[in-house]
């Protein structure tokens, strides 16, 4: 049975690429915050089984819940980066890119005391537009990034980039483990988890993972707090296509999730990741 690898992306409700034209980020401050409960609660479903996953981690929430950070490292979870808030790398500049990883890098590392080598770009924005990403975090000594989306898709992809791990540097021992997709009829569908996950039925993604793990590679599946929170506050302004993406089935997510960490194994980026190094 393959190991697969799991991941949160520790963001709250306010912080979601969805809403970013709809909540200023200058009112982050000011909102109701819910990370910290549906973190615990991820704690809480992952202790069921005693299954490890990777927590890809805003800085912005280390700062403010350095216990929680803590929490999910006593547990045995791997401490991740997902940058300082949420700024998508096509939109930074490499030296803006170099400072948001280190920055978020130094509060995630003084809040568990756990070493981070794992990166995840917010919404998969390591693309065609930033070929110098990969070698600020190969120079700046990470292990691995999970910051593709080798689809095509409204909000983010890279159709061109390679489905299963690779070493995007010469010369460099950097992998990149992009997100799980899967392929039907010749095109290649997003299958990695979050929304997907959430509102098409839990027959679509067991059917991704298992074509993944029959061409021998694991999956690489991710979700988010607020996907198992039905009493977050609600944004009545934002778009309707946003709303419904980001309201829709989020009271049957833990059963759901519940029931996929049971039927697969599942294990840390990191761990995973130096396995598929061996053969890289
Ligand atoms: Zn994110």
């Amino acid at each position: 049975m393959i190991c697969n690898a799991l991941s949160v992306d520790v963001e709250d409700w306010f912080q979601v690429g969805a809403f970013e034209n709809t909540i200023n980020r200058d009112d982050w401050e000011g909102l109701t915050r819910r990370v910290e409960i549906n973190t615990d609660a991820c704690l809480e479903l992952f202790s069921e089984t005693g299954l490890k996953a990777t927590f890809f981690i805003l800085g912005w929430v280390a700062e403010r819940h350095p216990s929680l950070i803590r929490r999910i490292s006593d547990a045995g979870h791997e401490i991740a980066s997902h940058g300082y808030g949420h700024e998508r790398v096509f939109k930074m500049t490499p030296a803006e890119f170099a400072d948001n990883i280190a920055r978020t890098r130094k509060l995630l590392e003084d809040a568990s005391g756990q070493a981070v080598t794992g990166y995840r770009a917010p919404s998969f924005s390591i693309d065609a537009r930033t070929p110098w990403a990969h070698e600020t975090l190969a120079a700046a000594d990470y292990a691995y990034s999970s910051s593709v989306a080798p689809v095509k898709h409204d909000h983010y992809g890279w159709p061109e980039a390679p489905r299963f791990a690779f070493r995007p540097i010469t010369g460099s021992d950097l992998i990149e483990l992009p997100v799980t997709t899967a392929q039907f009829a010749g095109c290649t569908l997003a299958a990695g988890g979050g929304g997907f996950f959430r509102l098409l039925p839990y027959q679509f993604s067991t059917w991704a993972i298992r074509q993944v793990n029959a061409a021998g590679a694991p999956a690489s599946f991710y979700f988010h707090p607020w996907e198992i929170d039905p009493d977050q506050p609600r944004v009545v302004d934002a778009p309707l296509r946003s709303r419904i993406r980001h309201y829709t089935k989020l009271d049957a997510m833990a059963g759901k999730l519940r029931k996929l960490t049971t039927e697969f194994a599942w294990g840390r980026y990191d761990a995973i990741v130096a396995d598929l190094a061996k053969s890289l």
